[in-house]
């Protein structure tokens, strides 16, 4: 299967350290400059339809398929993680920017093609992971042409297990907010984002159990890797994960994917990175953190 190299109509946006995306490197070698490369962020051509609104719906939205071998109990939580992008994409000025729509059972066309993103699932003997969401990207632009996300059974169980272990309420549902926090975080990969291993200084850890101060987020990054929140003995339990994309995220959003992003508006939302609630650091940083392996 091949795929159409886009035109050449797409808007790049120059990636910066302090906000968390996979980027291609393009090299202007007929430059006399002395630093002739330059990172473009990895991310979906998104324009609006009305261009003078506030607000507006995308000429063509991104579009997440919940693959049709979906346990049915499990569908709508991924639908709820694919969408909950969209909070952020508001921020970016763009509504219903990234669409949620389940596989039909008698669907003519294969999960595995490349002309559809699609969350699936599989069943590996020895899962390393809960979920991953690799994505195709043009190198020349940074422009994002094909994504796949695969999660793990496992995961699934994972979440049965929340329940056995924590109890649960339709309105408080570790199993739920789980799903939904897996999905969001493997889609936040495929929209072009790294991993943020910051996120949970947001909060202290009684101030990450009250819902008045975390919303429906319990850190600041979807992006991070956070445990199941547990209240210690004595303080009533908050949320299990975060089931929205977090400040961090919303801000990485409009950073990459607001239109016509002006040098004044960029260097504003740069400045804020030295606010907590958009502190960063991603593999390199943890991983190489002394004392740990
Ligand atoms: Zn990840």
């Amino acid at each position: 299967m091949f795929v159409e190299m886009p035109d050449d109509q797409f808007n790049t946006r120059v990636a910066d350290q302090r906000v968390g995306y996979f980027s291609q490197r393009v090299t202007d070698l007929s430059t006399y400059d002395n630093y002739p490369q330059r990172d473009l962020i990895n991310k979906w051509r998104l324009i609006k339809k009305d261009p003078e609104a506030e607000l507006s719906e995308p000429v063509n939205p991104i579009v997440f398929w919940v693959e049709k071998s979906t346990p049915e109990e499990i569908k709508p939580m991924v639908v709820k993680g694919i969408e909950a992008w969209n909070l952020a994409f508001e921020r970016a000025g763009f509504k219903n920017a990234i669409v949620a729509k389940i596989q039909p059972d008698d669907a003519d066309w294969d999960a595995g093609d490349i002309q559809y993103n699609v969350v699936r699932w599989s069943s590996s003997p020895r899962p390393a992971f809960s979920g991953y969401g690799p994505s195709i990207g043009n190198p020349r632009t940074g422009e994002l042409i094909a994504a796949d996300i695969v999660q793990e059974f496992n995961a699934i169980k994972r979440g049965y297990n929340y329940r056995k272990l924590w109890g649960w309420t339709p309105e408080n549902d570790p199993l739920e907010q789980w799903i939904i926090s897996l999905t969001i975080h493997e889609v936040g990969h495929t929209i072009g984002l790294r991993h943020n291993f910051s996120a949970s200084y947001l909060h202290g850890p009684r101030e990450v159990h009250d819902k008045n101060i975390t919303g429906n987020t319990t850190i600041s990054s979807i992006m991070d890797y956070d445990p199941i929140n547990i209240a210690p003995p004595g303080l009533k339990q908050g949320n299990y994960f975060p089931t929205e994309p977090g400040e961090y995220d919303r801000w990485a959003v409009e950073f990459a994917y607001k239109p016509n992003l002006t040098d004044e508006e960029r260097s504003e939302l740069l400045a804020l990175s030295v606010l907590p609630a958009y502190r960063y650091g991603t593999d390199g940083d943890a991983m190489g953190t002394p004392g740990r392996i």
